[in-house]
């Protein structure tokens, strides 16, 4: 064993430094969250490079998305090894696979030339229009495109799709042979009539391990280039993605991997943990390391994250370890339930403006939330109380195509004639066709789009419950007012983050929110237990973000006043204390009898009107009232977004409706 200079081997446990200091060859480290994989592989790399095993050019350091390879080369350049000092390549697979294509192409495909396709959409588009389907559905669309790249990643093509994408319990956005032809559709039109190529992301992947796999003058030349190679967050690789690796390997197993099996949360794309967890089967002599000391968390958020995946079940439960914290203690987690969620971003933001004055740098905190749709109301909080925030991956929710395709339209109609209805209906009527239909559509983009529409609309509720006689037009100008006060994003503000996005980063504290049923899991995960174990694993890798404050928060409505319809997640059980502060909410189902009579009593009076069912009362509202049971005008008035003009003019036969299907009535 060749030992290491002190900069690679300094501040490493014999655990990390048995990992670091293995010969050349195939190294496997498993570990949990906050054990030091990372750190462990950049040394690793380093110290291939000191010890003259290989050259830094040489080295091929792998990971999943743009930002983790940056963290990577961040880490390799603090060790000398990359940028100016040497030049260890860390890169995304996609990154990695366009620069090699990029060049073997002209020998292996001469002539023939090809292009990047970035998005699939456009042409997703084009050939559904081709097929005869409704390409000026977006989300349908946008629908396509990601069930076609999760069957080309996961190694399928258009004649295998069916049948894998029922096994795998994909959410189609239509039936799975009218998916098949346009993915059929769509490979064929990628290929020119003169032969010339459109290439996606996948497509990249596939054609450079294809190349490296027929052509042994060219796999030679990269094998001649390439001797070493790292992998990161390794339970996250899809299947053409360990083709390529194959590919670049051929048979020489000079491969370092890390993972975490219980950090699998990106198996909706087409990843999975099963390369990681069949390494050693792969590579018998493989050097095999588990790290179990976490530097991350303090012991008491440790413990936590112990408690939340030792329920875990299934394969990947098997490869469960049990972390041990090596910091010294801090506070316990704080677990607050709320009774609607206007409260809980109440909660949180006074409980971060508390960090702030106590000294903790904005850039050290963070929110984590399940879905996109939620980070709007946190920058809201954020941007009224004067606290510099970003969103991290994502743009934030003004910015949003729908939102702007939103405020564009209101905009426009409010310089038109008032419309005559009250100004949230006539919100939500402007907004249906961008797609804020009635009934939560299905299909995850526009489920996306419409949860997004829907935020407006209650934005708009908030701004009319604060100020009853505003007008359409004034409310519009409030609503643009907000969007135009937002901070510009900064680099130094709180993080707000998707539980997703947040893999593999750390902050010393995190606040993980809409810790209720339906959101964490999300609404349709509960369906089988593998998304359920997803939802899980998400969970976990959420709280091991965290350094030393953990703050998990709930709540048990979704608006102000509305009735309380939520219960706080089935993964806190057992771990939260069942407080006081955390009632059984009265009621959480409508009332089915309530509920049909208020339906047929809409369908009544919106016939008998001549308007929209939706335009005497969303959906949204009937459920709540069925949720509820008003007895009187003022209870009626507590519904999010009922109102008094409404009242007056339906109030008592609500009521009676109500009254007359009580529980208690029949
Ligand atoms: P994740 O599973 O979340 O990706 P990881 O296993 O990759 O986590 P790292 O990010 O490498 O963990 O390390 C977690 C934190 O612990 C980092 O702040 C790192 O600097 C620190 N750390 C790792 N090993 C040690 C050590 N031996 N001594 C002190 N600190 C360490
Ligand atoms: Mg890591």
């Amino acid at each position: 064993m060749t030992s290491g200079s002190s900069r690679v081997v300094d501040g490493l446990d014999p655990d990390q430094l048995e990992a670091v200091l293995a010969p050349r060859g195939p190294v496997c480290v498993l570990a949990g969250a906050g054990t030091g994989k990372t750190r462990t592989i950049t040394r690793r790399i380093a110290h291939l490079v000191d010890s003259g095993q290989v050259n830094p050019e040489q080295v091929l350091a792998v990971t999943f998305t743009a930002r983790a390879a940056a963290e990577m080369r961040e880490r390799l350049e603090s060790l000398g090894v990359s940028g100016p000092g040497g030049r260890v390549a860390a890169q995304t697979f996609h990154a990695a696979a366009l620069r090699q294509l990029r060049y073997f192409w002209p020998m292996a495909m001469g002539d023939v030339r090809w292009q990047l396709l970035d998005h699939k959409f456009a042409l997703v588009g084009r050939v559904a229009r081709e097929l005869g389907l409704d390409a000026a559905d977006r989300d349908l669309l946008r629908d396509l495109a990601s069930e076609i790249e999760w069957a080309k990643s996961s190694g399928h093509g258009p004649g295998g799709y069916a049948e894998a994408a029922a096994e795998a319990r994909r959410d189609l956005p239509s039936d799975p042979r009218t998916v098949s032809r346009v993915f059929a559709a769509y490979e064929e039109a990628k290929v020119a009539p003169n032969g010339d190529r459109l290439l996606d992301f996948e497509d990249l992947l596939v054609f450079t391990t294809t190349i490296l796999q027929a052509d042994p003058s060219i796999a030679e030349e990269f094998r001649s280039r390439y001797r070493s190679f790292v992998v990161d967050e390794y339970q996250d690789v899809t299947p053409i993605q360990q083709n390529l690796l194959d590919a670049w390997l051929g048979t020489r197993d000079d491969l370092t991997v890390v993972g975490d099996a219980n950090q699998t949360i990106y198996s909706f794309t087409g990843a999975t943990p099963e390369f990681l967890l069949g390494f050693t089967r792969r590579f018998p002599d493989a050097h095999l390391v588990r790290l179990q000391r976490d530097y991350r968390s303090t012991p008491q958020i440790v413990s936590l994250a112990n408690d939340a995946i030792s329920r875990a079940r299934g394969r990947i439960a098997g490869t469960r370890l049990t972390l041990v914290g090596q910091r010294s203690p801090g506070p316990e987690p704080v677990f607050s339930g709320y009774d609607d969620q206007v409260a809980e971003v109440v909660g949180v933001v006074a409980e971060i403006r508390r960090l702030l004055r106590a000294g903790v740098d904005a850039s050290e905190i963070a929110v984590l939330y399940r879905v996109n749709a939620q980070s709007e109301q946190y920058e809201e909080a954020l941007s009224d109380a004067g606290i510099d925030y970003r969103v991290r991956g994502e743009t934030g929710f003004f910015e949003r195509p729908e939102i702007v395709a939103a405020m564009r339209r209101l905009t426009s109609l409010a310089q038109g004639a008032p419309p005559p209805m009250p100004v949230v209906d006539a919100v939500r009527h402007a907004l249906h066709p961008i797609g804020l239909t009635e009934a939560e559509p299905s299909g995850a983009t526009a489920r996306g789009r419409w949860q997004q529409l829907l935020r407006l609309v209650e934005i708009v509720e908030a701004i009319v419950s604060a100020e009853p006689t505003l007008d359409f037009a004034s409310a519009v100008g409030a609503l643009r007012e907000r969007s135009t006060q937002r901070h510009a994003p900064v680099v130094d503000g709180v993080t707000l983050s998707t539980m997703h996005a947040a893999k593999g980063l750390e902050w010393d504290a995190v606040f993980l929110t809409g810790l209720h049923e339906g959101s964490v899991p999300l609404g349709r995960a509960s369906t089988s237990v593998e998304d359920l174990e997803e939802e899980r694993r998400l969970f976990y890798v959420g709280i091991t973000r965290a350094r030393e404050h953990l703050h998990l928060s709930w709540s048990l409505a979704r608006g102000e006043g509305r009735g309380a319809t939520r219960r706080r997640s089935r993964f806190l059980e057992a771990l939260a204390p069942t407080a006081a502060a955390d009632p059984e909410p009265e009621r959480t189902d409508p009332d089915p009898d309530v509920l049909a009579a208020l339906r047929s009593w809409r369908e009544r009076y919106a016939a008998a009107e001549g308007i929209m069912a939706a335009n005497v009362m969303s959906s949204q509202m009937v459920k709540t009232i069925a949720t509820v049971l008003p007895t009187s005008r003022e209870e009626l008035l507590t519904v999010r977004g009922f109102g008094v003009e409404r009242a007056d003019i339906i109030g008592d036969q609500i009521l009676e409706v109500v009254d007359a299907h009580l529980p208690g009535a029949r």
